[in-house]
């Protein structure tokens, strides 16, 4: 939460209050169920569940093996059956950084887009995650990102014993490797960070892709979900992927436009940030607009 407080002649002063333990953890003893098989930790990042007879599938590790801990002993409480999976959204440190906290009979399964990317940057976000903060750099200490036991190409089914999980990877979004989970028999979408609930699109750098984000979401709408779980923010309903769709699109298609009109990437990230603030008010935060903007700019080249 920021705090400003305005001093006169002096402007504004911002601090930022709050509790930086729950900004990047993830609570114990707060699961939620979210249908028969489904549960969910809301945190940071949120952790999802998968339970079946004969297997779990715990979907993401949450920040660095002090948070992992915490994931992987809700696991075993809610636990049926003997065979535990892991699976990572994607690769970003809060996801990925807590495996080592897992048993050692866990089987680690991942796209093998995000494992070769794990290879290529995982130690450059454990660094830049480090240096956002003291508590980080703590959480993160002497992190190494592990090889998965099992990586598939596009598309995986874990049967976990009268429930089954399909874990799908198509292509960049917000990462290189994103992968999407989803539960037929319970009709859950885990979309990781490709569809959030009033939260902008994430696009930190070039391997982010809004055309690749854009083509997830038209293969993710006719599953028709009746619940998501995304990695950030509140849970909702399948409705979520035409909305994360719509807001997609109005950026893109105004970002292109001011292309067309020469304007710099700079002024036009700045422009849309207060453009969108404006048109919509209830979503969060606005500071990832510009990066979307990058973005744009550089697929129409
Ligand atoms: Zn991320």
């Amino acid at each position: 939460m920021r705090l400003c407080i305005k001093l006169f002649l002096l402007g504004a002063l911002c601090v930022t209050i709050g509790l930086p333990q729950a900004q990047q953890g993830v609570p114990e003893n707060a699961v939620t169920r979210v249908s028969d098989h489904v549960y969910a930790i809301i945190g940071f990042p949120n952790i999802a569940y998968v339970v079946g007879t004969r297997a779990t599938l715990v979907v993401d590790t949450g920040m660095g093996p002090r948070n992992g801990a915490i994931v992987a002993r809700e696991a075993q409480r809610l636990a049926k059956g003997p065979a535990l999976y892991l699976t990572t959204t994607h690769f970003h440190p809060e996801h990925a950084a807590g495996e080592s906290a897992f048993p050692a009979n866990t089987i680690l399964i991942r796209p093998s887009a995000q494992q070769d990317e794990i290879g290529r940057r995982g130690t450059e976000y454990i660094d830049l995650f480090s240096s956002r903060s003291a508590q980080n750099k703590e959480l993160l200490q002497g992190v190494k990102l592990r090889q998965a036991d099992i990586v598939f190409d596009r598309e995986a089914t874990l049967d976990l014993g009268g429930v089954t999980v399909r874990l799908f990877w198509w292509g960049a979004a917000h990462t290189k490797g994103d992968e999407l989970i989803f539960v037929p028999e319970d009709s859950v979408l885990i979309p990781g960070d490709i569809v959030q609930n009033k939260l902008v699109p994430n696009m930190p750098n070039e391997d982010a892709s809004v055309k690749g984000w854009l083509s997830l979401l038209d293969q993710l709408e006719p599953l028709k979900p009746r619940y998501v779980v995304p990695d950030h923010g509140a849970l909702g309903d399948g409705s979520l992927i035409g909305k994360e769709r719509a807001f997609l699109v109005d950026v893109q298609r105004r970002a292109l436009e001011l292309k067309r009109q020469g304007t710099s990437v700079e002024e036009a990230g700045k422009l849309l940030q207060s453009e969108l603030k404006a048109k919509y008010p209830d979503w969060e935060n606005m500071n990832p607009i510009p990066n979307v903007v990058r973005r744009v700019y550089e697929e129409a080249r």
